[in-house]
């Protein structure tokens, strides 16, 4: 008797857990199809379109900015301001973008850790984006530029080897005083960033250029073993056989508070020095 009830019990138990199981399927399914209905139904307010106008003038923003920019945009349109919702309220902005092929993408700095918003334009997948602003040869340089940083294991040109590689230039030769000109003119523009004569490529460069750049310079493309997007100014693991590459920024935050720096790959010893976590304006709470 004991073990019948026993039996059923069981029976019923497991029933009632593929009951359960069932459910659960229909209600992951109800879910997904209010997402889409949520998509569907995501209108572009007010303050979606204040908050995508200042992009489209500024192009890129910190992440701070954005928050600040969203608050703002919010509060000036009466719609309800949720402090821990951009990334749902961009996503409003780019589910509008896609048949543009526009999109805001998000990034981070390799200088400092601190994440950015860009608006991207999708369409132009290399430095034709350029094109309104430079003229060919300029493009040229840029493109050889790129070659110089990318290929290199700083992830940083000098304005020497960049004057040399002007002399290379197939489409119309650029003189010394005209390539320095370009140089400002792309670092005014935010497309490189230069300290000390030594050039690299900024945060929107990266952000707007990555899907290029990957299928560009598959082989020497590097990827931060900690966050998975492109890295340039990066510490190396010396051991052979591991070489994975990891951000400054994320080195910084990886090592932070652990007594001996390994390699989070190979667990090999890490020899660099640790960068500080640096701290922008702004502290998110993770
Ligand atoms: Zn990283
Ligand atoms: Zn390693």
């Amino acid at each position: 008797m004991v073990t019948h009830e026993t039996t059923t019990h069981t029976t019923t138990g497991s029933r009632l857990k593929e009951k359960k199981k069932q459910e659960e399927k229909e209600g992951a399914h109800c879910r997904r199809v209010t997402d889409q209905s949520r998509d569907m139904a995501r209108q572009m307010e007010d303050s979606h379109r204040r908050f995508l106008q200042t992009m489209m003038a500024n192009g890129i923003v910190d992440e701070q900015s954005a928050r600040t920019l969203y608050q703002y945009c919010c509060e000036t349109h009466n719609t309800q301001h949720t402090p821990d919702k951009l990334d749902d309220f961009i996503e409003t902005i780019n589910s509008k973008l896609q048949p543009m092929f526009m999109q805001v993408r998000k990034g981070m700095s390799e200088d400092n850790g601190q994440q950015f918003y860009a608006l991207v334009n999708m369409a132009e997948t290399d430095v034709t984006r350029m094109s309104s602003d430079y003229a060919d040869n300029e493009l040229e340089l840029f493109r050889k530029t790129m070659d110089l940083i990318v290929c290199s294991e700083n992830g940083k040109a000098s304005s020497t080897d960049i004057l040399n590689s002007a002399d290379t230039l197939t489409t119309k030769k650029l003189k010394k005083s005209e390539t320095e000109h370009l140089l400002n003119r792309l670092v005014h523009d935010r497309w490189l960033n230069e300290k000390r004569g030594e050039y690299t490529l900024s945060t929107r460069c990266i952000i707007e250029m990555e899907p290029y750049i990957r299928s560009m310079y598959q082989d020497q493309v590097k990827v931060c073993h900690i966050c998975r997007n492109i890295a340039f100014q990066c510490q190396i693991c010396e051991k052979p056989t591991c070489g994975i590459k990891i951000h400054n920024p994320c080195v910084a935050r990886y090592f932070k508070g652990r007594a001996e720096p390994r390699c989070p790959a190979c667990d090999d010893f890490w020899p660099h020095e640790i960068p500080e976590v640096r701290r922008p304006r702004s502290q998110s709470k993770r």
